[in-house]
């Protein structure tokens, strides 16, 4: 069967190689300790889960839900941006539940962008916001991110030409892979630059939850402009262990909101409400699960950040996201993650969230302390 043109277009998909260079590795009999994919080993907390049970055995609860979500979920979602921002949202027209983030971050496209239109993404970055506008005949443009600007994308490079054709742009902090942070200054530089030339600006926050020793990342949803211009991504997949679960919201400008629940109500029909309700609970409770979550990373960042510099390596410790991005002494990305492979360590190559990523690999943490200790121990026999 001969795929859609727009299947064919899309460039090799490097996690898959990954994999299977990974399985193949399991078959030669290696014990695998990946810090690949950033996906939490973490079990969801009991009160989520037995939360779903209850939710799940409600007749009502099995029914079609509705794309946008329940009206519980979204007063949930407007009750933690209150308690997180100190901001009001009206949870009937500013809030809209998501099938998982990804799913919103894809459909945003489809809502919003017509042949030609230009999305402005982050590289490296989350693979979706390259790939999403071309379903649609956008045209992705990168957006590099580098050390030397704190892997913030430098706005002022990017042509007035292209800015004009612009219909989205991407920002994502805690940024996934480099780890790091933007402060309020800088989503008011990207607010003014959306508003000069009539984008809509969408940050995906999806670890603004993880964060370290006491800094609280600020968010997209605080600064002025943003409910005419703007519209935040955010998960509960990260926050309290729940990437199976394929809960998400979005919250912002209601014309962009109402648009984007419009293109769901068309090809979705939104998450599961025993989810949404479990979710609810997630986001209504106390957060302290979240920061006994904060605990346990923190310890794993630690630990590896100490081995590694240990090793020789030049890397820092992250303030936020469960991630560390390390900068490879030589050569290329894909071949430093083949070489440690080797040993049973799986780490992601930059160059697999975009050109502007090589020279780096990203480990998550997503392995307890002892198999961190294993992997270093592996490490030292390769460096
Ligand atoms: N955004 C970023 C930056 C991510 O790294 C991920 C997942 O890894 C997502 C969004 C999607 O998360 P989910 O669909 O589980 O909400």
């Amino acid at each position: 069967m001969i795929q859609a043109e727009r299947l064919l277009k899309l460039p090799p998909y490097l996690f898959e190689e990954i994999d299977r260079r990974i399985q193949k590795a399991r078959e030669e009999g290696i014990d695998v300790i990946s810090f690949g994919i950033g996906d939490p080993d973490l079990p969801t907390p009991a009160h989520i889960v037995n939360a779903c049970i209850e939710a799940a055995k409600k007749p009502e609860n099995h029914r079609y839900p509705s794309s946008k979500g329940t009206q519980g979920f979204r007063e949930a979602v407007a009750g933690r941006i209150k308690s997180d921002y100190g901001v009001e949202l009206d949870p009937g027209s500013e809030v809209t539940s998501l099938i998982g983030s990804k799913e919103g971050v894809h459909n945003i496209h489809m809502a919003f962008v017509n042949p030609g239109d230009v999305v402005l993404y982050p590289n490296p970055g989350y693979p979706v916001y390259q790939i999403s506008p071309g379903f649609c005949g956008g045209r992705a443009v990168p957006m590099p991110l580098s050390e030397e600007n704190g892997f913030l994308p430098d706005l002022s490079k990017i042509p007035s030409d292209v800015a004009k054709k612009a219909r989205i742009i991407w920002l994502n902090y805690p940024n996934n892979p480099t780890t790091a942070t933007a402060e309020k200054s800088f989503y008011s530089e990207a607010m003014d630059f959306a508003v000069e030339n009539d984008i809509i600006l969408c940050s995906d926050e999806a670890y603004s939850a993880i964060a370290f020793d006491g800094y609280k990342p600020p968010s997209l949803i605080e600064i002025d402009g943003v409910m005419e211009h703007g519209i935040v991504f955010n998960s509960l997949s990260k926050t309290y262990n729940m990437t199976g679960w394929r809960i998400g919201y979005a919250v912002g400008c209601s014309d962009v909101v109402s648009g984007l629940v419009k293109l769901k109500g068309n090809v979705d029909s939104g998450a599961p409400q025993f989810i949404q309700d479990a979710g609810a609970v997630a986001l209504n409770s106390s957060q302290e699960c979240v920061a006994e979550n904060i605990r346990v990373y923190a310890e794993r960042r630690d630990t590896l950040v100490k081995g590694l510099r240990s090793l020789g390596f030049d890397v820092e410790a992250p303030k936020a996201t469960f991630y560390l991005w390390m900068k490879i002494p030589s050569g290329d990305s894909m071949d430093f993650a083949t070489n440690l492979l080797k040993t049973g360590v799986v780490v992601t190559p930059g160059v697999g969230f975009g050109e502007y990523g090589e020279g780096y690999v990203r480990f998550a943490l997503t392995q307890p302390v002892e198999r961190i200790n294993e992997a270093l121990e592996r490490m030292e026999s390769v460096v």
